[in-house]
């Protein structure tokens, strides 16, 4: 049974497992997790060795007569290492799952969560009689709001803002591979400084945890993922206010937006867009887990 040591090596892991079975080495590297502080720890076990070892190595791990080779484990241990200093697995397999689609993910991008599905989901629904159409994502990030959108709408096409350049890079890439480039279009820019033109639905997951909140989120987030898409300054609200203050500049009159909110913002983020009175239908949606994560409305102007 290994014990806890915060200044364990990758090259301290292969010691360590030179000579277990397939077997016993998942049982350790396990084990290691939970040392470490990390919650799922079968699934992530599961997606490392999978990195180094291929889909198929749990018929390795099914069979006692198996064992790894000591090249395999010194990769193994690199990547090991990286997630006991609490490097997101994300960043580490240079991947994410979303929806349907595969991202690229790294450390300019925040990593997608499945809270935010609920967010693809309400604008898919708020659209549905819309057989063709143009969305606007603003802070896209890795894209995988905006991409997740059209993979299901392929009538549509949608526009992805953020202030970072390094994230458009990762989007850009995401709409490549996902086979949208056709029908996307990337604008590194600050809200304001975009110009004002007519889109059929607007959606947002903006920065939205308070700043004196941020330094208490688990080390995954607040070491390794950018504060840009995470402070939402002193209340968490200073992007709603933001964006409460000029979204109409990009929504046609009966238009649609949804925002993805923190699950304790639903009563202030309703209460900053009643303060204008071009919006309407105001709706809280939830997520998975039955906590508000949505408010969506539409735009009519007076
Ligand atoms: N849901 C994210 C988190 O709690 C925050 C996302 C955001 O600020 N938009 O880590």
């Amino acid at each position: 049974m290994p014990v806890f040591d915060p200044l364990l090596k990758a090259a301290d892991l292969t010691d360590e497992w030179e000579g277990l079975s397939f077997a016993k080495l998942s049982r350790n590297l396990q084990q290691h997790l939970t040392l470490a502080g990390i919650d799922d720890v079968g699934t992530e076990t599961r997606y490392l060795l999978a990195a180094v070892f291929g889909e198929d190595v749990w018929q390795k791990i099914a069979n006692p007569t198996q064992f790894p080779q000591n090249k395999r484990l010194e990769e193994l241990s690199q990547l090991v290492a990286r997630r006991l200093s609490r490097e997101p697995l994300s960043h580490i397999l240079g991947e994410k799952g979303f929806l349907t689609l595969d991202l690229k993910v790294n450390s300019n991008v925040l990593t997608p969560r499945a809270d935010t599905e609920k967010l693809v989901e309400t604008a898919l629904e708020m659209t549905k009689n819309q057989a063709a159409g143009a969305i606007i994502d603003l802070g896209t990030g890795s894209g995988a709001v905006l991409l997740a959108f059209l993979s299901e709408r392929p009538n549509w096409t949608g526009i992805g803002v953020d202030i970072s350049a390094q994230a458009l890079e990762v989007a850009t890439h995401n709409a490549k591979t996902c086979d949208l480039t056709d029908r996307t279009s990337f604008i590194c820019s600050n809200w304001n400084d975009l110009p004002a033109l007519a889109y059929d639905m607007l959606v947002s997951n903006p920065p939205y945890i308070a700043s004196d909140e941020l330094a208490a989120l688990e080390p995954e987030v607040v070491q390794f993922e950018p504060s840009v898409a995470l402070d939402g300054g002193k209340d968490g609200l200073d992007a709603y206010r933001c964006l409460v203050a000029i979204m109409q500049n990009w929504l046609k009159p009966q238009a649609g937006f949804a925002l993805e909110i923190g699950h304790t913002q639903a009563k202030h983020v309703t209460e900053i867009l009643r303060n204008q009175s071009h919006f309407a239908d105001l709706k809280i949606h939830q997520d998975l887990a039955g906590r508000d994560r949505v408010v969506s409305g539409l735009y009519e102007p007076k």
